[in-house]
């Protein structure tokens, strides 16, 4: 039982309690009667929030020789200290091998995550059997499936089987997330700047310009027109791109966006400096303006932007210097997992940019709409998960390496101070997290069969 706390959901905020049974929320409303034997904890001041769905991670995911820092382990660790209860991870097969046989692979992985888990398949290539395993991976819970417009040597489709990928996905009644940078492009800009021996972190950057972000999700959408497929844009990064989702929303095609909190936050100016200051910050898309986070602040407020993911996706310093001198050998990527309600409750909610709804819906029920998750997970009302961040608006923390839970030797939001803790974290109606610290031994987090249409379903 959790007594008193204030109750917010993406729609209302109410005072009142809570109980939990099974796993579930059973009951909501006032002055619940409870006999001694039920644990009762006092949220008085605290607001109630659901646990945080974040929509793209990457724990262990090889790269260039390296992996990620964090395994399904310790990244769930971090992403339940931070109040997020929910993953959505990806499989990548590699090139040949069947996406059935690699997202079985990849539940195999997932099995010591903390937190309940799903996964995005990615197609990387188009064979005769595609269409088939595409039909499996539904059958076996999995609604989204994502395409990488950019990396065309490794996963990146060319245009013909994004068409291909997008009707079957459409025909099955799912959705395609994509990675939007125009590949080609990008690829000469990177060799160029080799040649002219312009080989540090900066020049990461400057090969990805905005424009060609924004010329990709142009192309994804008219594709996803073509194909009535609905569409989802992964971690949006500049200001340019988002003309065009007000666009296609206003036409009333069925697209999302997402941004992370690096885009946010952090500007260019990241850029500037020795290579052990820069590397930690070379991800794709990269860091853009500071005209850029606010387009995408005013993007989250005005439901340009449905979700914010983090990308998850560390790399220790040691795996990012193979690219000391060629940036295109540092490993892209960077860890947040358990920074992202802290961040959107100090600089989304506190600073007026958005409500405290608005920040549940980003952070928790629309990530459940959009990839069927939703009642269980992102909402809290009888019958869904119990899964619950008690969240204490006082306390001051500034982010830092030294204190971080996720496994990485940096951290690209040191120094930067938050407000508010996930005093508690409860998932399927276990405390994880009391006053901060994991207590216990959690069980293992669960697999989830996702369906776009109706409620979902436990395997
Ligand atoms: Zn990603």
């Amino acid at each position: 039982m959790i007594k008193n706390g204030t109750i917010i959901t993406a729609s209302a905020n109410e005072t009142g309690d809570i109980l939990i049974e099974g796993g579930h929320i059973t009951v909501i409303g006032s002055s619940i009667p409870a006999d001694g034997t039920v644990r009762t904890i006092d949220a008085e001041g605290m607001y109630i929030l659901p646990g945080g769905v974040d929509p793209h991670v990457h724990m262990h995911l090889p790269v260039a020789g390296a992996f990620s820092s964090d395994d399904f382990h310790t990244g769930s660790r971090a992403a339940l200290s931070g109040g997020t209860t929910t993953l959505i991870d990806f499989v990548t097969p590699a090139r040949g091998e069947s996406l059935v046989a690699a997202l079985e692979k990849r539940r195999r992985k997932a099995g010591n995550s903390l937190c309940d888990y799903a996964f995005h398949v990615s197609p990387v290539e188009w064979r005769s059997t595609t269409a088939e395993e595409i039909m499996q991976c539904v059958s076996m819970g999995v609604s989204s499936f994502k395409v990488y417009m950019a990396y065309k040597d490794t996963v990146g489709l060319g245009d013909d089987d994004l068409l291909r990928v997008m009707k079957t996905v459409a025909k099955e009644g799912g959705l395609v997330t994509v990675h939007c940078e125009a590949g080609d492009e990008i690829e000469q800009i990177k060799n160029r700047f080799i040649a002219e021996n312009k080989t540090t972190p900066e020049y990461h950057a400057l090969s990805r310009p905005a424009s060609l972000e924004a010329a990709a999700v142009k192309r994804a959408i008219d594709l996803a027109a073509e194909t009535e497929c609905p569409l989802y844009i992964v971690h949006l990064s500049s200001a340019e791109s988002l003309n065009h989702i007000r666009e296609a929303k206003s036409r009333g095609q069925k697209v999302y966006a997402e941004t992370c909190p690096q885009y946010l936050m952090l500007d260019d100016s990241k850029y500037r400096g020795d290579f052990e200051e820069t590397a930690p910050y070379v991800i794709s898309p990269p860091l853009r303006k500071p005209d850029d986070c606010e387009a995408l602040w005013l993007a989250l407020s005005d439901g340009t932007i449905d979700t914010v993911g983090t990308d998850h996706c560390p790399f220790l310093m040691p795996d990012k210097r193979a690219g000391i001198n060629d940036f295109r050998k540092i490993p892209g990527g960077a860890g947040g997992v358990e920074h992202r309600l802290s961040l959107l409750y100090t600089y989304g909610y506190l600073t007026k940019r958005l409500n405290i709804n608005q920040m549940v819906n980003l952070f928790a029920a629309n990530p459940a709409k959009i990839f069927g998750l939703y009642p269980r997970k992102g909402q809290i009302m009888t019958g869904s998960d119990a899964d619950l961040v008690i969240w204490n608006p006082e306390p001051e923390n500034i982010i830092s390496v030294k204190t971080h839970r996720q496994n990485c030797d940096t951290n690209i939001y040191e120094g930067i101070t938050v407000n508010g803790n996930a005093d508690y974290v409860i998932a399927r109606g276990k405390v994880i997290i009391e006053n901060g610290d994991m207590v216990g031994a959690p069980e293992n987090g669960k697999y989830l069969f996702r369906t776009i249409c109706g409620p979902p379903v436990e395997t």
